[in-house]
């Protein structure tokens, strides 16, 4: 039988940025796309993962697949953590050049560029009443100015990170998901489905 993953995500660059390692695991990483699902619920959560759990929870109650959902943002110390769970929601509608010239205004004369990154995963697998979450964090600062990238998607062209010594936009995909948030996340539920998976009593589909 296929192990299968439905990302509850619509986001696609999130999609290309874990596909690769979950098919370590999964014989199947599908998107909403791919199943004709969308998520109809508003994001009210407070937090990461109380936003995950609402995404994952809505798509998991519309098929019997194991779903990963995800939420994540970019949090600013000098911003008093925005945009945090309103990264997506921050202008919205605005192209990410302005919001993330938006953000580089408001950090303007301040000294302290602290920031961090922070992804959220809930995986609900219903048919074998599992539920798990997993947070990954990476820290980092914003950089001075804008500049046009070659890679990653979002706030990456003005995040510095400090295990990658680079900006997030300037790595491929493969190199960033070494340090980032959601790398961390998704090494760290990759081994919870080791273990669990292993011990037998799982039902694959
Ligand atoms: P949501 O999780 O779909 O609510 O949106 C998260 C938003 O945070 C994305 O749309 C991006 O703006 C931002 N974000 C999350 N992860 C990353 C990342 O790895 N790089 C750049 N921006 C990110």
């Amino acid at each position: 039988m296929k192990k299968q993953i439905l990302l509850a995500t619509s986001n696609q660059n999130k999609v290309r940025e874990m596909k690769d390692d979950l098919l370590i695991f999964f014989d199947d990483v599908l998107s909403l796309k791919d199943v004709n699902l969308t998520i109809d619920v508003e994001e009210t959560g407070t937090t990461f993962l109380e936003n995950s759990k609402i995404k994952a929870s809505d798509v998991s109650s519309k098929t019997n697949i194991p779903v990963l959902g995800d939420d994540s943002g970019l949090e600013i110390d000098a911003l008093d953590g925005r945009p945090g769970i309103y990264s997506a929601r921050f202008l919205q509608n605005e192209s990410y050049e302005t919001k993330c010239k938006e953000l580089l205004k408001l950090l303007k004369d301040k000294d302290n560029r602290e920031a961090s990154f922070t992804c959220a995963l809930t995986y609900i697998d219903k048919i074998n009443g599992i539920e798990k979450q997993f947070v990954g964090k990476c820290n980092g600062r914003i950089i001075d100015a804008y500049q046009d990238c070659k890679y990653g998607f979002g706030y990456d062209p003005i995040f510095y990170s400090y295990e990658a010594h680079d900006v997030f936009g300037n790595i491929p995909k493969e190199e960033k998901f070494k340090y980032s948030h959601r790398g961390k996340a998704v090494k760290m539920f990759l081994n919870f489905l080791k273990e669990v998976y292993h011990e037998g009593n799982i039902r694959n589909r």
